[in-house]
């Protein structure tokens, strides 16, 4: 709940535990409370809660046993995921035996809800456990200043597999928590039908190339990233592939080799997410649009084109009329063989929509 739609906080403090009642009094639920954030009022229960660390204990325990039954053919996962697990402020990566540990609210950086995470995180095993810090999200939300550390343990390197495909994760650098972990399943997807020269267009450390490898006669991997690009050479050389790396602007490279008549089988779109609000959407759709458009025109008949866009606000059923249009423009038949979201470990809740955020379509294009 917004700020904006509450009426009072009474004392409240920051980070506090705080029972929500709706104007006539009745109750709501109960809520941790952040002081300093927009989002005023983050609703973990329907009932009334007292103990905060018994609910983390019990709430770990459930998004872990989830896993359990959701995650197969992979050592890294999502553990949990803020909201999606009744959760708020809270995500926790597995990446072998390393897990790494983000807290984004007041509620869950106070002293009592730190220990009760870490405690049942450790139950899980890990040989460390690594907290990621995003200091303009402790900006926001007026936490002291911290920095990216070990919490436990002493191993911040490791090699985890996806697939039955090999990454090197190093729990200090990279995007979000280390990789791109919402797309694993759909890696295993797009290599299905993947043949021929393939273009991995915003590759970063080549999640989808190094799964296009297995299938493809020859890869190569697009991403204005130097760093990401390095990490994806020595993924490629742990599973004994050869991949070529362009360091290069998407954009000005698909308009370049568009316009000097390139082809390809398989082209795999994955830009980072556009419309980061709901104002920024036109010009993310015109963005899609080009991106969209010039890989469909550069496929060869028979070819896959694999497309994706993480950003909650562009609605499935935008996303998909887009590449209609892109479809429509390029002269090209599309059939879409799969419709896909994000991997079980990222999990949609009927009641949050904004739970759901990825779309991947697989296109068999004519
Ligand atoms: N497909 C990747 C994730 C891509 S995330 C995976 O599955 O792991 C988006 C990537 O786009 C990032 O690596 C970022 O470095 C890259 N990027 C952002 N803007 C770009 C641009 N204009 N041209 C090329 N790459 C870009």
């Amino acid at each position: 709940m917004y700020r904006a739609d509450i009426s009072g906080a009474g004392a409240a403090t920051p980070g506090a535990l705080v029972a929500v009642h709706d104007e006539r009094g009745r109750l709501l639920g109960t809520a941790l409370y952040s002081s300093a954030s927009q989002i005023a009022i983050r609703l973990i229960s329907q009932t009334v809660v007292t103990d905060l660390t018994s609910l983390l204990h019990r709430r770990i325990q459930e998004a872990t046993s989830y896993r359990e039954r959701v995650v197969r053919d992979s050592n890294a996962y999502r553990v949990v995921f803020s909201e999606a697990d009744f959760l708020p402020g809270l995500i926790v990566d597995r990446y072998n035996d390393i897990l790494s540990l983000q807290i984004l609210t007041q509620a869950m950086d106070a002293e009592l809800a730190r220990e009760a995470i870490i405690a049942e995180l450790k139950t899980l095993q890990p040989a460390a456990i690594f907290e990621r810090v995003d200091a303009h999200i402790r900006e926001l939300e007026q936490l002291s200043s911290r920095s990216s550390s070990l919490v436990y343990g002493e191993k911040m390197e490791t090699v985890v597999s996806l697939n039955e495909v090999q990454f090197h994760y190093d729990a200090r650098h990279g995007q979000k928590t280390g990789a791109f972990l919402d797309q694993r399943e759909n890696y295993a997807a797009a290599a299905g039908y993947a043949h021929g020269e393939a273009l991995d267009v915003f590759c970063y450390q080549g999640g989808f190339a190094l799964h296009l490898a297995r299938n493809c006669a020859k890869v190569t991997g697009v991403d204005s990233s130097r760093p990401a690009l390095e990490m994806a050479d020595r993924n490629a050389a742990l599973n004994s592939n050869e991949i070529e790396w362009i360091e290069a602007n998407a954009f000005d490279l698909l308009r370049d080799y568009s316009g000097a008549g390139k082809k390809y089988d398989t082209i795999v779109l994955d830009p980072p997410a556009f419309a980061k609000s709901r104002k920024a959407l036109e010009t993310a759709m015109r963005g899609y649009k080009e991106l969209n458009l010039r890989a469909l025109k550069m496929l060869r008949p028979g070819g896959v084109l694999v497309t994706c866009s993480c950003s909650y606000h562009v609605s499935p059923a935008e996303f998909t009329e887009m590449v209609a249009e892109a479809t429509q423009d390029a002269h090209r038949q599309v059939r879409f063989t799969e419709i896909r979201g994000q991997a079980k470990d990222h999990p949609i809740l009927a009641n949050v929509p904004e739970t759901s955020y990825l779309k991947c379509l697989i296109c068999l294009v004519s």
